[in-house]
Order: structure tokens, then C-alpha cells, then sequence
């Protein structure tokens, strides 16, 4: 068992999120911590990350979110330490309502899905992408469409009611056409949930750099708001509402983990990179391997950097993230998060808002309606600095 005292242990209860950093190729547009996993030291990378786990995992969390990198890059036999090990330290088989691990095609099989599912795993998030093989060759991705299908397929044979498909749009040679053909395949092979995602070129990443010396054009604005537009319209078509900028699911299906995280609630996360949020305080781990695991071995799984933040700045924060979400926004909810009890700031925000049609008022909610999607980000950050 976990050692209870430990004064890094958050509550009871919290959400965990665990970061597992190993892909077989670095995609070009990836952002995330992750490397190429060939030549490194899996088991001891296991061997660190739940001895962080015990000190720092909280018990009985109500939902696990293993990501990456590629969780499925894993062998059988380490995934089964890593989940059986995890689950000794924090009961998360038994706490846990949601329990989800991202997967890619090239690296998982029935038996490996399986083998999760009877360990604790109930959902799985596949990183489908695109089923043409153009553009999964310009993301440099190591999977077919095939592979991608037979990923699905295996998902399903191995019993997971709930799973999730990751797609991402506006390569620039792909048409709305393509962007319907991939949403109605998995569609058809029966997803209730759907992250679409638009390719974004983050500096500092290659395909950013090829962008930036003229390798490619990428595509116009216009052609990215019919794209978004054609995701939206076939999704809601198919019964899957967009309940976030960029996820979709038919009722009941919302991954629970990530709503909260957009509720700007509290979560702990184990692993190189990774974030934490408990009570008030945001945490963070090194984003390299070698001075991650010094910091659990030499340092007591101490986080690299650690922020209290204000109730003002939790305000701005608060309103953010949740305007990402369809249902927006309750000034009253968000000021109780953030521990703010003066007038409300952000007030002359939502007005100007309001007033230039980025914003409408939606049973007491305020939420980006249907017409700004696209402006999500930009909407969202005009609450990040709220003047009292
Ligand atoms: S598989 Fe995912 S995490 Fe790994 S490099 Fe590609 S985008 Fe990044």
C-alpha cells in the first residue's frame, strides 16, 4: 500500500493521470513529451514511475487516464506489472468509474486488450488519425488504415463498451471528403465517441519548420472552417453531440477523466511532463526522462516547479477551460471553484463579448455558440487575466 503520510499524497479520491512517454516514431507535429522508446530502459522506466506512484498516487482515484506517448507501446508483460503494481499502491480497479488508456494501431492487438481489460482498464482511446494512407503518410504516422481498422477491431473483440476514436483534420492535402470518409468509417464500425482534432503547427516541432521554409502550403483559413464545419455537420448528423471544442459522443459516453479537467477540478500526474492540480496548487513534472527520474530517486518525487495560484487568476483559469465545453460556463460555479467571492470581474469580459456575438447566455450558462467554435481559443483567453 501506499505510504499514506507521504505529504505529496493528494486526497483520497483524486483523479490520476499517468504519462507514458514511448512512441515508435516522433510524429512531426507532436508537441508532447514523447521519444522514439527503441534503445531506452522500459522496465526501468516502470521501476521509477511506481516508485513515484507510491508517493505521490492518490488512493482510490475516481478515474485514471493512462496517456502519452503511446500506453500500448508497452509489452504484455509490463503493462501487467505496470497495471497490477498501480492498482496495489491505489485500488483504482475497484475506485475508479472510468479508466481509460490511449492506444495506437501499430502496437495493439486483441491479446494486449484483453490483457487490460482484465486489469482494470474499461476504456480505450485508439489513435486512428486518418484512414488514408496519404495523409497518415504525411504525419508520419507508423500505422495503415488497415492496421487503424484491425485496432478497432480488436478493441471490440475484447469486449470494451466504451472507446474512443482520435482523428485529426486539415492535412493539407485532404479534402471535406476525406474528413466525412474517416468520421462515418469509425462511425460504422460503431464509436460513440470521437475526438477530432485540427492539425495545428506548434513552433518548435518539424512540421512547423517545414512549414515555415516553404516545404508545403498548409491550409487557408477558409478551407479550415469547412472543415470544421463538415466534422461538426456529419458527427451531429451520426447522434454524436459536440460536448467539447474538439470530442463528440452520444450521451452518457463524455470522457469523465477530461471533464473535469475542463471543469478545472483537481487531478495528480505521475510520469515525465506531467501536470497536477490539487487543492489550489498547480504542479509539474520535468519534461526529460534522466532529470525525472532524479527527481524521484534523489528528490522524494518532488515536482520541478510548483505554482499556488490566486482565486482571481483560478477565475480567468476557470472560465477558459470551461468555454471549451458545449454546455459553457455558470459565473456562479466558476467563482466557487476558483475560491472568488468579491464582484464578479470577469463580467465586462462577457458583455464585450457578448455584445460582438462571441458569447450567448444559455439557461443561465454562457457558452460560444455554434457560429464562434472556430474562435474557441481566442475567446477563452480574453478571461485569462480578469482585472479586479
Ligand atoms: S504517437 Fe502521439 S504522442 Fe507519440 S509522437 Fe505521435 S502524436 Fe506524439
Amino acid at each position: 500500500m501506499p505510504h499514506s503520510k507521504s505529504p505529496l499524497r493528494a486526497p483520497k479520491g483524486t483523479p490520476l493521470y499517468v504519462h507514458l512517454p514511448f512512441c515508435v516514431h516522433k510524429c512531426p507535429y507532436c508537441d508532447f513529451f514523447s521519444v522514439v522508446g527503441k534503445g531506452e530502459d522500459h522496465d526501468g522506466f516502470l521501476e521509477t514511475l511506481l516508485a513515484e506512484a507510491e508517493v505521490r498516487a492518490p488512493e482510490a482515484p475516481s478515474t485514471v487516464f493512462f496517456g502519452g506517448g503511446t500506453p500500448s507501446y508497452f509489452t504484455e508483460p509490463q503493462l501487467e506489472r505496470l497495471l497490477a503494481r498501480l492498482n496495489d499502491i491505489t485500488g483504482f480497479a475497484s475506485s475508479a468509474t472510468e479508466v481509460t488508456a490511449e492506444c495506437n494501431p501499430e502496437s495493439l492487438n486483441l491479446e494486449k486488450a484483453q490483457l487490460m481489460r482484465s486489469l482494470g482498464v474499461n476504456r480505450l482511446s485508439v489513435g486512428v488519425q486518418s484512414l488514408n494512407p496519404v495523409t497518415l503518410e504525411f504525419f508520419e504516422r507508423p500505422h495503415t488504415p488497415g492496421q487503424a481498422l484491425a485496432a478497432v477491431e480488436a478493441v471490440k473483440a475484447a469486449g470494451y463498451e466504451r472507446w474512443s476514436a482520435d482523428l485529426i483534420h486539415g492535412a493539407p492535402m485532404e479534402s471535406p471528403d476525406d474528413i466525412r470518409h474517416n468520421i462515418l468509417s469509425v462511425l460504422d464500425l460503431g464509436a460513440d465517441h470521437i475526438s477530432a482534432y485540427g492539425l495545428t503547427y506548434e513552433p518548435g516541432t518539424p512540421l512547423h519548420a517545414r512549414l515555415e521554409r516553404g516545404a508545403f502550403a498548409a491550409q487557408d483559413e477558409d478551407q479550415e472552417l469547412e472543415n470544421l464545419r463538415v466534422a461538426r455537420q456529419v458527427l451531429t448528423d451520426s447522434g454524436l453531440g459536440g460536448y467539447e471544442v474538439s470530442n463528440f459522443s452520444t450521451s452518457g459516453q463524455e470522457c469523465v477523466h477530461n471533464l473535469n479537467y475542463w471543469a478545472n477540478g483537481p487531478y495528480v500526474g505521475i510520469g515525465p511532463s506531467a501536470a497536477s492540480h490539487v487543492e489550489r496548487t498547480r504542479s509539474g513534472n520535468a519534461r526529460s526522462l534522466a532529470r525525472w527520474s532524479r527527481s524521484v530517486h534523489q528528490e522524494g518525487s518532488k515536482p520541478l516547479y510548483t505554482e499556488t495560484l490566486e482565486p482571481l487568476e483560478r477565475l480567468g483559469e476557470t472560465w477558459w477551460l470551461g468555454l471549451r465545453l458545449a454546455r459553457g460556463v455558470s459565473p456562479a460555479e466558476a467563482a466557487a471553484t476558483a475560491g472568488w467571492t468579491g464582484k464578479d470581474p470577469t463580467a465586462p469580459i462577457q458583455q464585450k463579448l457578448m455584445a460582438d456575438g462571441l458569447l450567448e447566455c444559455h439557461e443561465g450558462r454562457v457558452r460560444i455558440p455554434e457560429s464562434a467554435l472556430a474562435l474557441a481559443d481566442h475567446i477563452g483567453k480574453q478571461f485569462l487575466a480578469p482585472q479586479a
